[in-house]
């Protein structure tokens, strides 16, 4: 089985060369992944880099070139008032998709059309959601349901990470919603979103917020991907090794009591067998549409 990271950093300060990077996450058994730019300064300020965002593009897009199977996003700052156009330098560029943090000042509804600009590309957006640990006041803006207003950008594929922690309920309530109202076509098309189950989760809440996310009786086997969190500056394949042995071992218990429910015949599950593959594979591939 190949194994993507889906959630991996870049922090502006100094770094492993790519070639040493991806000899880490190859021998940590993963293949490929999604790499981020640097932070936006006004997110995370790093004084000794050049955190303009056609440097930050640029500077990811050469760390990637190096490090073959693992896609170029950009981390986008939504407020900036020439966002537009560095969307439009991000995809000339050849950037794979976006990364977003809706810090304290805006949420993805304050800043639609830049949601709506990145739908536009055909490339997928990654938001993070559930407390974030950086100290802006920003709660409100990264509740899982805070990104309903989304349902109706046009062609918009998005994930939102972490399970939401603490809000894991909230995400799953909103993915929910998102996979019922594909349904009413009626109302014109709607937009697409994944789970990302990067940890941020802490431990004690994992198995609980993967059980209720799989076996709510939606269909996240189809719509989940999985990540590190870690940054390509110093990869740790240990850890990156026990988080997959981890999360293993909790789809093995999903698996069975979806199995044990559907010899009941509760016929509202969807079928949920070879989790491991669709989490750390096929998911991941289908959100970058390759
Ligand atoms: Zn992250």
């Amino acid at each position: 089985m190949e194994i993507y990271d889906g959630h991996i950093h870049t922090r502006g300060v100094k770094s492993d060369p790519p070639e040493v990077f991806h000899e880490k996450a190859l021998s940590s058994g993963v293949c490929g992944g999604t790499v981020f730019s640097v932070h936006p300064a006004r997110y995370r300020p790093f004084p000794d880099f050049d955190q303009r965002a056609k440097s930050r593009i640029d500077a990811v897009m050469e760390f990637t070139s190096r490090a073959p199977g693992f896609l170029p996003y950009f981390f986008a700052d939504l407020s900036e008032p020439d966002i537009i156009d560095q969307i439009e330098y991000a995809r000339k560029a050849g950037i794979r998709g976006f990364k977003v943090i809706c810090d304290g000042r805006y949420s993805a509804a304050d800043r639609i059309d830049a949601v709506a600009a990145m739908a536009e590309t055909g490339l997928p957006v990654m938001f993070h959601s559930g407390i974030d640990n950086v100290p802006h006041v920003s709660s409100k803006n990264n509740v899982p349901s805070a990104f309903e207003p989304l349902l109706h950008v046009k062609g918009l594929r998005f994930s939102l990470a972490h399970i939401g922690w603490p809000w894991c309920d909230d995400f799953v309530g909103t993915f929910a919603k998102f996979e019922m109202a594909r349904d009413f076509t009626d109302f014109g098309p709607v937009a697409e979103m994944f789970a990302d189950v990067t940890p941020g989760t802490p431990g004690i809440y994992r198995e609980e917020a993967m059980r209720k996310l799989y076996l709510a009786g939606f269909h996240a086997k189809d719509r989940t991907f999985w990540g590190t969190d870690q940054i390509v500056n110093d990869y740790a394949p240990s850890w990156t090794k026990w988080l997959f042995e981890r999360d293993t071992a909790i789809l093995a218990g999903i698996e069975r009591e979806a199995k044990a429910a559907s010899e009941a015949q509760t016929y509202w599950l969807p079928k949920l067998e070879n989790l491991a593959e669709s989490l750390f594979s096929t998911a991941w591939r289908r959100f970058n549409a390759i």
